[in-house]
């Protein structure tokens, strides 16, 4: 009887597999070609079918999807300041400082966590190049108004659209805005390769730039205008994408059950707070994410983590620490006028979500943090 009931472990999010005997077909045909990377035939259909399934004209395949965020600003020769947001992983930031560019930081919004456009305009300088917003937990950012700014002050804007995969805004594909987006299939992603990443852009002169950008710098000959690194995604990453891709729509129907029973059995206790659906928005559902207000539920988060850790849910707090709080950019961008994402980094929790999660788990996530309300 159950099944290891007692010592089920639930993380903020678990990795989706296909069948095994799909990856294998998949990758068999290597042990003929021993053609195991370098643009080989996996790396071509996974370019092909993500193509079809972003609806995008241009797409670069990467070893992972810092590495492809990092070459694509790079790859875009920019210079001085970019904008960004606190609210997101390392990586983002990372990869505009990496090129030699300083990252300004600019506050988020309340209700989904998203760089706060109205508050864009008065951090551009005569240094701005760019802006690197992020689509957080999958949610879109307002892609409309920062087109408009973009247009306004000649900025370039690549979108860090690393937890976004499938994600569509009134039928349009999230991979649609901007100069460029950048995509993980980082194997916590709803969307996943083990590791990998992919830049979609529009302008298809780049195809050049972003082959060298991830392949040393050249192409073939030995001309070699700048010093790249090697980042290119092997087959065995393309023969996972190919086959997760298979069930992508299957794994976010699955996630949305998940998230609804979520949004049912927590819609009513007073603190917490779950992103608004947006009409018009198809979600991925990555993760699930929440605010509370310990005021009002009675309790404060360090307090509700542990009583879900006591009954082995581990939930996540992540994006805390916000970027500026990490110690190499404390000590230079400390200045960043950041107060929602405070906020926000001090009441976030992510609740478990994965594909297969069954609805018990949900349920009793729910009862823990319903049997604790104290408000
Ligand atoms: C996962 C993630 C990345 C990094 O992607 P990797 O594939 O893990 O290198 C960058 N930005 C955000 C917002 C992410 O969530």
């Amino acid at each position: 009887m159950c099944k290891d009931k007692i010592t089920k472990i639930m993380m903020a999010t678990r990795s989706s597999m296909p069948p095994i005997e799909e990856y294998i077909e998949e990758i068999r045909p290597l042990w003929n070609s021993h053609w195991l990377s370098n643009d080989g035939t996996i790396h071509s259909k996974f370019e092909s079918k993500l193509k079809e399934y972003l609806d995008v004209e241009n797409i670069a395949l990467f070893v992972n999807g810092h590495m492809a965020l990092e070459l694509a600003l790079s790859g875009m020769n920019l210079k001085g300041e970019v904008i960004t947001t606190p609210f997101t992983y390392i990586a983002t930031a990372n990869a505009i400082v990496r090129n030699g560019l300083k990252p300004v930081f600019c506050d988020i919004r309340e209700d989904d966590f998203n760089i706060d456009v109205d508050k864009i305009e008065s951090l551009i300088t005569e240094k701005t190049s760019a802006i690197v917003p992020v689509h957080i937990y999958g949610s879109p950012c307002d892609v409309e108004a920062i087109d408009k700014l973009a247009q306004k002050y000649g900025l370039k804007v690549i979108y860090d659209a690393a937890q976004s995969f499938g994600v569509t805004i009134d039928g349009n594909s999230i991979a649609n805005y901007g100069d460029a987006s950048m995509f993980s299939f980082h194997a916590t992603k709803s969307f996943h390769s083990v590791e990998g990443g992919a830049v979609v852009y529009s302008d298809k002169r780049w195809r050049d730039i972003l082959f060298k950008v991830g392949n040393f710098g050249t192409i073939q000959s030995e001309e070699l205008e700048w010093v790249y690194p090697n980042a290119k995604m092997n087959e065995f990453q393309a023969a996972m994408g190919v086959c997760n891709l298979n069930h992508i729509d299957e794994e976010i129907a699955k996630r949305k059950r998940i998230s609804d029973r979520y949004r049912e059995g927590l819609s009513d206790v007073a603190g917490i707070k779950m992103v608004p659906e947006r009409r018009g928005v198809r979600g991925n559902y990555t993760y699930m994410p929440m605010t509370m207000d310990p005021e009002a539920f009675g309790l404060s988060r360090k307090e509700l983590l542990q009583k879900l850790k006591d009954e082995n849910v581990f939930a996540g707090t992540f994006f805390e620490p916000l970027i500026v709080d990490f110690d190499y950019y404390k000590t230079r961008y400390r200045e960043a006028d950041i107060p929602v994402a405070r906020k926000v980094a001090e009441s976030i929790i992510v609740l478990p979500m994965f594909a297969d999660m069954e609805e018990e788990d949900v349920d009793k996530v729910c009862r823990i943090i319903k049997d604790n309300y104290k408000g």
